[in-house]
C-alpha cells in the first residue's frame, strides 16, 4: 500500500499544459468570491502553495449564478495545509480534505487527486472502489465530472485553467462528461444523476454522447450504496428544480422506484403538486424539509393500501397504520430513507386524521405538535389535490391567525368530522364511531 502510493508520488505522472484564460478574456472577477475563500487562497500562495477556486463555484459564476460554496484545490497535502490556519481540521477518512473555519465558514480545501486507472480499484462492473492518491492539477482536473466542473479559477491573478475544454463548453451551454461517457458512468453511476440534475438545474444541454448511454446503464444504478444513493435523491429533489428533473430521470428510468411510486395518474398527479410547491417555495428562499417531500411522494402508496385493506374489510384505524408501515418498509427502503427520515414521516402522516376533529380541546393540541406545520403544509397539498374538501385547509388556515375568541366561535361553527382519513366516503356507515377510530389512529 505504502509503495504503492510512493511510486503515485514519483514524478512520471501526468502533465499536461492547461489553457489559460486571462483576466480580459472571461468575466468572473475576484470580487465575486468569498472574502473566507479568498484569505484561504491567499494563505496557501502565501506560504508558496498553489491554491484554486475549483468545481461547482467556478462554473456557476461563469453561468451568472450566485455558487452555494467556494471549495478551494491545492498541492499542498492536508498536513501542509492544516498548520497555516488557526482553525483548520483533516477530515475524511476515504480521502482527507481540511477544513478551514474562518468566522462562520467552513471552506474545504482539497488536495490534487488522481483517479486510479489499476484495475483491481473497480468492481466487476467498472465502479471506482477507491481514488485516494494525490496527484498533479492536470490529472485532478481529470478525475473530475464535467468539463464545466474541472475549471480552476484564481482569484489573486483572475485566470481560469482550463484542461478539458470546460470554458467553451460553458459557453455553449453544453454539459460533457470528461473521457469516455460509458467508463466515467460505470465508474461512478452516480454520474448519470448528476448529468440529469446539473443538466436542469443550470439549464444546460446534455452532450449527445454523455446523453446517449444513460438509458443503456441505468441498470448499474442498483450498485449504488443506499446512503449516497439517498443523498443524491435529494439533492435532485431540493435542486429547485424538481419538477423537471424528475420528468428526466423518469425518461431515461435511472430511478426504478419513482416509477413504481409514481404508477398511477393519481400518484402521479399529487406528486406533481408537491414538486412544483417545492421548487416554488425554494425559489422564494424558504426552506423545504426532505422528509415532507418524501411523505408526499410516498403518500398515493399509503392512501391506496389503505384503502385495498377497508376493501378486503379491515376497519379503518388498523388499514391506516398497516398501509403507513407497508408505504415505510417497502418504498422507503426502494429510496434508502434513513430511519431518522422515516419518523418524521410517520408523524406528518400520522397527523392527518387529526385535522378533522374540530372539537373541545383536539384542535389545540394539534396546534401544539411539533410536526404541525409540516402536517399542515401536507394537508394543503391533500386539499389541493382534491382529497379532502378545501374547506378544511382553509378553516385551519384561520384557526391558526384567529385569537381567542375568534377560535371559539370558529370551534362552535365547525363542522362535525364527516370522514376520517382513514374512511372513504362511499363507505361511510357509522359516523361518530369512525371518526374516533381515526382520531385513535392518530395518537
Ligand atoms: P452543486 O451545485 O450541486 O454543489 P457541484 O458540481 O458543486 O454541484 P459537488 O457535489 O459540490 O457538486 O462537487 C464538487 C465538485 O467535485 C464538482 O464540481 C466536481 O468537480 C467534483 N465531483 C463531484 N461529484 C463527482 C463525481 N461523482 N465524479 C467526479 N467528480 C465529481
Ligand atoms: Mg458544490
Amino acid at each position: 500500500m505504502i509503495g504503492h502510493f510512493i511510486t503515485r508520488l514519483l514524478p512520471q505522472r501526468f502533465k499536461k499544459a492547461p489553457r489559460i484564460y486571462r483576466a480580459a478574456q472571461h468575466t468572473i472577477r475576484a470580487d465575486a468570491i468569498d472574502e473566507a475563500a479568498l484569505s484561504v487562497v491567499r494563505r496557501l500562495h502565501s506560504a508558496g502553495f498553489q491554491a484554486f477556486i475549483v468545481g461547482g463555484a467556478v462554473r456557476d459564476l461563469m453561468l451568472g449564478r450566485r455558487p452555494k460554496d467556494f471549495d478551494i484545490a491545492t498541492d499542498a497535502t492536508p498536513e501542509e495545509t492544516k498548520p497555516l490556519f488557526r482553525r483548520a481540521f483533516i477530515i475524511g477518512r476515504r480521502f482527507r480534505l481540511v477544513h478551514v473555519h474562518v468566522s462562520h465558514d467552513v471552506i474545504e480545501v482539497s488536495t490534487f487527486r488522481s483517479a486510479q486507472t489499476d484495475e483491481d480499484a473497480t468492481d466487476e462492473h467498472g465502479r471506482l472502489l477507491s481514488d485516494n492518491v494525490y496527484g498533479t492539477q492536470a490529472e485532478d482536473a481529470l478525475r473530475r465530472d464535467f468539463t464545466i466542473n474541472a475549471l480552476y479559477f484564481d482569484p489573486e491573478t483572475e485566470e481560469i485553467w482550463d484542461y478539458v475544454g470546460g470554458v467553451n463548453d460553458v459557453r455553449a451551454r453544453r454539459l460533457k462528461l470528461i473521457g469516455s461517457p460509458t467508463t466515467r458512468y460505470r465508474e461512478d453511476p452516480v454520474r448519470m444523476l448528476r448529468a440529469v440534475r446539473l443538466a436542469s438545474k443550470l439549464g444546460l444541454t446534455l452532450a449527445p454522447t454523455s446523453e446517449a448511454p444513460l438509458t443503456k446503464l441505468a441498470a448499474l444504478m442498483r450498485n449504488i450504496p443506499p446512503a449516497r444513493l439517498f443523498e443524491e435523491t435529494q439533492k435532485l429533489l431540493l435542486s429547485g428544480n424538481a419538477s423537471e428533473t424528475v420528468a428526466q430521470v423518469r425518461r431515461y428510468q435511472l430511478l426504478p422506484s419513482f416509477d413504481a411510486l409514481l404508477s398511477t395518474p393519481i400518484a402521479e398527479r399529487f406528486a406533481d403538486l408537491a414538486l412544483a410547491h417545492t421548487d416554488a417555495r425554494l425559489k422564494i428562499g424558504k426552506t423545504v424539509s426532505p422528509a415532507y417531500l418524501f411523505a408526499a411522494l410516498l403518500w398515493p402508496t399509503v392512501t391506496r393500501e389503505r384503502d385495498a385493506h377497508i376493501e378486503a374489510g379491515m376497519k379503518p384505524a388498523p388499514a391506516f397504520i398497516t398501509a403507513m408501515d407497508t408505504a415505510l418498509e417497502e418504498h422507503a427502503k426502494m429510496l434508502a430513507v434513513p430511519r431518522r427520515f422515516q419518523g418524521i414521516i410517520r408523524e406528518i402522516w400520522g397527523l392527518q386524521p387529526r385535522f378533522e376533529q374540530r372539537q373541545g380541546q383536539r384542535p389545540y393540541r394539534l396546534l401544539e405538535q411539533p410536526r404541525f406545520r409540516a402536517a399542515y403544509d401536507f394537508l394543503c397539498l391533500r386539499t389541493e389535490n382534491r382529497e379532502m374538501p378545501r374547506e378544511l385547509s382553509v378553516w385551519w388556515e384561520k384557526f391558526q391567525e384567529a385569537d381567542m375568541d375568534a377560535r371559539k366561535e370558529m370551534l362552535a361553527a365547525a363542522p362535525k368530522p364527516a370522514t376520517g382519513s382513514g374512511s372513504r366516503p362511499r363507505r361511510r356507515r357509522k359516523k361518530h364511531s369512525h371518526a374516533k377510530t381515526t382520531a385513535a389512529s392518530a395518537e
